[in-house]
């Protein structure tokens, strides 16, 4: 059966870190790089971290049905997932792991069913979260503000995803979702 892993959490809650670590951790998963409109940050790449696309090229792929499910995360700043990048990764044999937001992982969710594992990665406290989004240095203060508003209300939907984690602490995190992944892939 053809596989998906969904990972979603309020930015800052070390979701991106969880995921990188189980691409290194199981070599028959490959992440899905969503389409943005956001600029890229830092180190990012185009077509490795996102596909960095125009809002007009993104209102395209709207129309073209591309994507399984999009989402405008922050106001004007759209990301979606393309139905391109999973059937390429499935073509390879492989399962398809996404990084998505809360409103994203319930969709993905409810669109592949059984064939998806979907889990919340849960910060220890609106605080803790508010403290690592200021420490990665990445984002200004009012995107973080905006950002931790928004935490509190994506805590709501956590009861909607099959399993929860977490992140207290990294390494304990790791090894939960780890077992999680084991056993959803020799399933
Ligand atoms: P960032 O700007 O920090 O890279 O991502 C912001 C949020 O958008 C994160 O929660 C990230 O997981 C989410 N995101 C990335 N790609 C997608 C996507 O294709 N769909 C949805 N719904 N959210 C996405």
């Amino acid at each position: 059966m053809n596989k998906v892993i969904i990972f979603s959490a309020p930015s800052g809650s070390g979701k991106t870190t969880l995921v990188r670590h189980c691409l290194e951790v199981f070599s028959e998963l490959e992440f899905s790089v969503s389409c943005t409109t956001r600029n890229p940050r830092g180190n990012e790449q185009n077509g490795i971290d996102y596909h960095f696309i125009s809002p007009d090229e993104f209102r395209q792929k709207i129309s073209e049905n591309a994507f399984v499910e999009f989402e405008e995360v922050y106001t004007d700043k759209y990301y979606g997932t393309l139905k391109s990048e999973v059937e390429r990764i499935w073509n390879t044999g492989k399962t398809v792991i996404f990084d998505v937001d809360v409103k994203g992982g319930v969709s993905l969710k409810k669109y592949f069913g059984d064939q998806a594992l979907s889990i919340f990665i849960m910060p220890p406290s609106i605080e803790e979260l508010e403290r690592r989004l200021v420490s990665r240095a990445t984002d200004d203060a009012e995107t973080i503000r905006t950002r931790v508003e928004k935490a509190s209300d994506e805590m709501t939907f956590k009861d909607q995803f099959d399993k929860i984690v977490v992140n207290n602490d990294l390494d304990e995190a790791k090894s939960s979702v780890e077992q999680l992944l084991k056993n959803f892939l020799s399933a």
